[in-house]
Parts: C-alpha cells; sequence; structure tokens
C-alpha cells in the first residue's frame, strides 16, 4: 500500500507538568545557583555564577559533574590541586550539596507572579498540575510545603531520584500520568526553563513550552530584571529565547 494512516489527538489538555526553580518559584534561580558555587569553595576551587547555572535542570549530582568538566573549570581544578578531579570528587561534592541546599531552599521558595492565575485557570479547564524537577524528593519536598504556605497545591510531584533516569530522560514526566492515570501523553504539556526541561518533555511525546525571562537563561531574580536598562533586558532576553528555542520546544514564553 502507498498510504499509511495515523491517528492524531486532538482532544483537549488534560494535565500540565511544571518545573519548579525558574518556572513557578525562586525567580532567576538562585537556590541551587548559589550552592553550586558553595561545593565547589569548599574545595578552595571558585567558580563564576554562570559556570554554576550552565546544566542548569539536571540531576544535582549529574549537574556537580557537568561543572567540572566545564574546559575552564578542569583547568582551575588543576591548577589549585594538582591533579584532575576524579568521580570520588565529584561524590563528595554531591554528598556536601545534599544538606546545604535544603538549608537554603525556604529562602528562595517565593512564587513567581501569574502561578496561581495560571493554575487557577488549569483547573477551570478541568486540568491536573503536577511536576517533575532535577531536585530529590527530600529537597522538593521543602518547595511543596513552601508553596503550599502561598496556595500552590500541584496534584502530584516526582523527585529526580524517583525514577530510573533524571532529565532530559522522560520518566519523570511519564511516573506524573502514571500517577495521574493520564493519558495520551499528547494530552499532557510540559512547562519548563531549562534546556534539560525541554528535553525530557519532548522525549515523553509531549507539548513543551519553555520558559525564558523568569529562568535560569536569564538568570536574574525579579529585582534585577526590574533594574536592567530596556536594551539590556531585550538582549539577555533574546538570547534564552533562542537558546530555549534551538532546543525545540512547541512555544517559548517569557514567564509562566
Ligand atoms: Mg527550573
Amino acid at each position: 500500500m502507498d498510504f499509511m494512516f495515523k491517528r492524531t489527538y486532538r482532544g483537549s489538555l488534560k494535565c500540565a507538568i511544571l518545573d519548579w526553580a525558574g518556572t513557578t518559584m525562586d525567580y532567576g534561580v538562585y537556590a541551587p545557583a548559589v550552592v553550586f558555587i558553595e561545593v565547589y569553595q569548599r574545595q578552595g576551587v571558585e567558580i563564576s555564577m554562570e559556570e554554576a547555572r550552565g546544566p542548569m535542570g539536571m540531576h544535582k549530582k549529574v549537574h556537580i559533574q557537568k561543572i567540572s568538566e566545564m574546559p575552564a573549570v578542569a583547568k582551575r581544578w588543576r591548577e589549585i590541586k594538582g591533579r584532575h578531579i576524579t568521580s570520588e570528587d565529584i561524590n563528595k561534592m554531591f554528598e556536601g550539596f545534599v544538606p546545604l541546599q535544603p538549608a537554603c531552599l525556604a529562602d528562595y521558595s517565593k512564587l513567581i507572579p501569574g502561578t496561581l492565575k495560571v493554575l487557577a485557570d488549569f483547573k477551570k479547564r478541568g486540568m491536573v498540575t503536577c511536576s517533575t524537577t532535577g531536585y530529590t524528593r527530600a529537597m522538593v519536598d521543602i518547595n511543596l510545603r513552601e508553596a503550599q504556605k502561598q496556595g500552590y497545591y500541584p496534584d502530584n510531584t516526582v523527585g529526580s531520584d524517583e525514577v530510573p533516569a533524571a532529565r532530559p530522560y522522560p520518566y519523570a514526566c511519564w511516573k506524573n500520568a502514571i500517577d495521574l492515570q493520564v493519558w495520551p501523553v499528547e494530552a499532557c504539556v510540559k512547562i519548563g526553563d531549562t534546556l534539560p526541561d525541554v528535553g525530557e518533555g519532548l522525549n515523553a511525546g509531549m507539548w513543551v513550552i519553555a520558559i525564558a525571562l523568569t529562568g535560569n537563561e536569564v538568570g536574574l531574580n525579579e529585582e534585577e530584571v526590574n533594574a536592567l536598562d530596556l536594551e539590556d533586558k531585550k538582549r539577555r532576553l533574546e538570547r534564552a529565547r533562542d537558546r530555549l528555542a534551538m532546543a525545540g520546544p512547541h512555544y517559548v514564553v517569557d514567564s509562566i
């Protein structure tokens, strides 16, 4: 036969899968960034805010490793320590990260403007809301607690350590769909601010919306964004939009 017929879902959206930092809370994604700087500092190696933010969205241990693979960081490490970084160093830094991160999560837990309104709109449309994250379960539980104080109650949450592999693998999106018994995947939309967020949603076969302004790509908090002059803001925003668009989401928006 010369033709084949393809089934296409034309129903409405049923589920929104939201990221945490930079998407619904922690405008500018400061909570993890400052801790990555701290764990490297404890090893005597300075890293910049930009280096700390580079691999954002991944499992935090993978993130620490990705920072170490940046040529400039690897060189700095060798110069200071007189040897290459090892997997033992990565393990040690992640062990240090685990207690440090929760200590500062609550400090950066303010909901991003618009979050509650969007969630109310989702609810009105009969959609469920849930979340994935680069944070482990213990860490995201702190986010959840702080979110609930501000009126945000997602129907389900999956930590990066509750699936076989974290972003950009699709498992956390699928686990949410299974937990909430939502299907097909085309009825789900993944919303997040990093390249691994986009990868996760696309790999899961879902709609994907990337967030440019309030997330890691611009990497500034609300006051810092408001203090930018218009040209500078435009330049940073365009760079963020372009970088996210290259990853292939269906839409890029500025904020939730
Ligand atoms: Mg994020």
